[in-house]
C-alpha cells in the first residue's frame, strides 16, 4: 500500500541568537528524519520538549519548510507553501493545536467557526452548511444549543471538541495533533482521546499524534516514533515499544509511565537535563545521559537501523555495534 504521507531525510535548521548582540547559532531542530504514515494509521511522536516533534508535525503539513529532504502526500511532492495547489491540499490535512482558546476566534460563534473550512475550501454552499455543522457537532459530542455560543462560554474540553469538529469539516485524510489534550484536565483527557480514536477509526483518517505524555500515546497510536534532539531514535509498533522498548532513552521514557493498579517499579532515572540543541553532544547525542554509553558512543553517530519485527533503533548497543557509521 502507498503511504498517505512520506517524509524523507527532513532537516530544519533555526538560527538562535543568544542575547542582543550574540552571534546566531544554527540549531538542527529536525535532523534527517524519515517517516511514513499509512492511510487510516495513527503514529505517535514522543519525546521531551525540544526534541523537534512539533517542528516535524508542521513540516509534514508544509507549514514549516524543509531545508533538506522532501515530503510526499499521496505519492506526490508537497507543493510550495501558499500556492493554490498547497491550499487545496491543506483541506485534506488538518492541524489540531494544544491550546483550543488560541486556535479559536473569540468573536465568532461555535457554528460559524466549524463552518469556516467549508467556506475557505468552497466545499458546501452556505445554505447547506447548518446541516453539516450540526452533524459535526453531534460527532464530537457537542449539544445543538451550543452552536450560538462563543469560545469563552465553553469549557476547555468543549473548546477542543470544537477545534476537532472544525478539523473534520473538510473530511481530511490526515490530522496532525500537537499535544491536543495536554492543556485539559486529566479527567477530560481520556474522554477527548477516546472520542478522537472513535472518529479516526470511523472516518478512516490517518493521524500524527504528537505528545510528551506516553500514557496518552499508548491509548491511541498504532506505531510510535521516539525523538531525541531532532532525530528519531526508535520506531516500532505501539505494543512492542511499550512492552519491550529497546533504545535506552525509550526505556527510560516507558519506565516512567504508570500502569493502573501497579507500583512504578524499575524506573530508569535519566541523569542530567536534555542537552542544549545548539551544542549537540558528539557521537550519540544521548551519550551524556545514557547508562549504557561506551567509547564508540562518544564519537560515532548511530544510524537508525532495522532491528527486526518492524522496528528500528539508533543505538550501537541495541544494534550489536554492527551499525553502519555516520560521520
Ligand atoms: Fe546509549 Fe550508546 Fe546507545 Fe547512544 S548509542 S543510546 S549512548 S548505548
Amino acid at each position: 500500500m502507498t503511504p498517505l504521507i512520506e517524509a524523507q531525510d527532513l532537516v530544519r535548521i533555526y538560527q538562535i541568537r543568544h542575547g542582543l548582540f550574540g552571534r546566531p547559532t544554527p540549531v538542527r531542530a529536525v535532523d534527517g528524519v524519515s517517516l511514513s504514515v499509512m492511510p487510516g494509521e495513527t503514529i505517535g511522536i514522543v519525546g521531551e520538549s525540544g526534541s523537534g516533534k512539533s517542528t516535524l508535525g508542521r513540516m509534514l503539513l508544509g507549514i514549516d519548510d524543509a531545508q533538506e529532504g522532501s515530503v510526499r502526500f499521496q505519492a506526490r511532492p508537497m507543493p510550495a507553501r501558499n500556492t493554490a495547489e498547497w491550499r487545496a491540499l491543506r483541506s485534506k490535512m488538518q492541524l489540531v493545536f494544544q491550546d483550543p482558546l488560541a486556535a479559536l476566534d473569540r468573536r465568532l460563534t461555535i457554528a460559524r467557526q466549524i463552518a469556516e473550512p467549508l467556506d475557505i475550501h468552497k466545499l458546501i454552499p452556505r445554505q447547506h452548511q447548518p446541516d453539516r455543522v450540526a452533524e459535526l457537532m453531534r460527532a464530537v459530542g457537542l449539544r445543538a444549543d451550543q452552536a450560538d455560543r462563543y469560545p469563552h462560554e465553553l469549557s476547555g474540553g468543549q473548546r477542543q471538541r470544537v477545534v476537532i469538529a472544525r478539523a473534520l469539516a473538510s473530511r481530511p485524510k490526515l490530522i496532525v495533533c500537537d499535544e491536543p489534550v495536554s492543556a485539559l484536565d486529566v479527567s477530560i483527557q481520556a474522554q477527548v482521546v477516546n472520542m478522537m480514536r472513535d472518529l479516526q477509526e470511523k472516518n478512516g483518517i490517518a493521524m500524527v499524534f504528537i505528545s510528551h505524555d506516553l500514557k496518552v500515546v499508548r491509548n491511541i497510536a498504532d506505531r510510535v516514533a521516539v525523538m531525541y534532539l531532532g532525530r528519531i531514535v526508535e520506531e516500532a509498533p505501539s505494543d512492542a515499544i511499550f512492552r519491550t522498548p529497546q533504545h535506552p532513552y525509550t526505556k527510560a521514557l516507558v519506565s516512567s509511565v504508570p500502569v493502573p493498579g501497579k507500583r512504578l517499579e524499575g524506573r530508569v532515572i535519566l541523569q542530567g537535563e536534555p542537552p542544549n540543541p545548539a551544542n549537540r553532544p558528539s557521537g550519540c547525542a544521548f551519550h551524556p545521559r545514557c547508562p549504557l554509553a561506551r567509547d564508540i558512543c562518544r564519537s560515532v553517530v548511530p544510524e537508525l537501523v532495522d532491528i527486526g519485527e518492524g522496528r528500528t533503533a539508533a543505538c550501537h548497543v541495541v544494534a550489536g555495534e554492527t551499525t553502519p557509521v555516520a560521520a
